[in-house]
């Protein structure tokens, strides 16, 4: 899945996941520069045991780095909500709130039940990104011949609201209103969502970080 501009792409690289969504969400915020492709099928990625989401992104990328022979470019990343209220919860463990089977709808359900009479509302979306490079693939930096290790994070505050609106996105997007918005993300469209999300703010932190380094022009 690359982008349009095939021929100003400067850095190719392997997403650590099979979604194509995500694929095509990162390839659009990270811009023309890079090209994202998704993993290939036989590839299998270990599981997100990590405490933080930083440890699960780079458990990924590490994994999907060696399994593809350490010879292209691989990024992965890992995100989820951090309630104020709950100490951080639900964390590493956002998509299984609610249990195991759970979806979006019953990990909206338990949040707004564990804040139910809560007046402290405040929490944010964090996502943490590692990209794994070969020294390849760093070519513009001369002398450069270890792999290369960027990582990105990206945060969006907001506060929890006590009911769902809206329906687009996913995940906590229906109950999670954006410091300064009048909606929740839900209720807004991509692209206003783009611009502050935690994935957009890691994108553009990667992006940005790649460009100190000369990997970018
Ligand atoms: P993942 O690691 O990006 O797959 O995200 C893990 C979980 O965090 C998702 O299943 C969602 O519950 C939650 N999450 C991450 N990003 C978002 C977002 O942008 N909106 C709503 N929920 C999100």
């Amino acid at each position: 899945m690359g982008n349009d501009s095939q021929a100003t792409v400067m850095l190719h690289v392997v997403l650590a996941s099979r979604n194509v969504g995500k694929a095509r969400e990162f390839a659009r915020l990270l811009g023309p520069d890079l090209s994202v492709d998704v993993l290939p099928e036989t590839i299998s990625l270990p599981e997100e045991t990590g405490t933080s989401f930083a440890e699960n992104a780079e458990l990924k990328a590490q994994s999907a780095f060696a399994t593809l022979g350490g010879t292209v470019a691989v990024l992965a990343d890992d995100s989820g909500l951090e309630v104020d209220a709950l100490e951080g919860r639900p964390g590493v463990r956002s998509a299984r709130f609610a249990g195991e089977a759970a979806d979006d709808s019953d990990n909206v359900a338990r949040l707004l039940q564990e804040l139910e009479g809560s007046g402290e509302r405040g929490a944010q979306f964090v996502c943490e990104l590692v990209l794994l490079a070969p020294p390849a693939s760093t070519a513009p930096i001369s002398g450069c011949d270890g792999m290369l290790i960027v990582n990105a994070r990206g945060v969006l505050r907001g506060e929890i609201e006590h009911e769902p609106r809206g329906t687009q996105g996913f995940g906590y997007d229906p109950v999670f209103r954006p410091q300064g918005w009048d909606v929740t993300l839900a209720e807004a469209g991509a692209e206003d969502k783009d611009a502050v999300s935690h994935r957009g703010n890691a994108a553009r932190a990667l992006v940005a970080r790649l460009r100190e380094l000369d990997i970018l022009g």
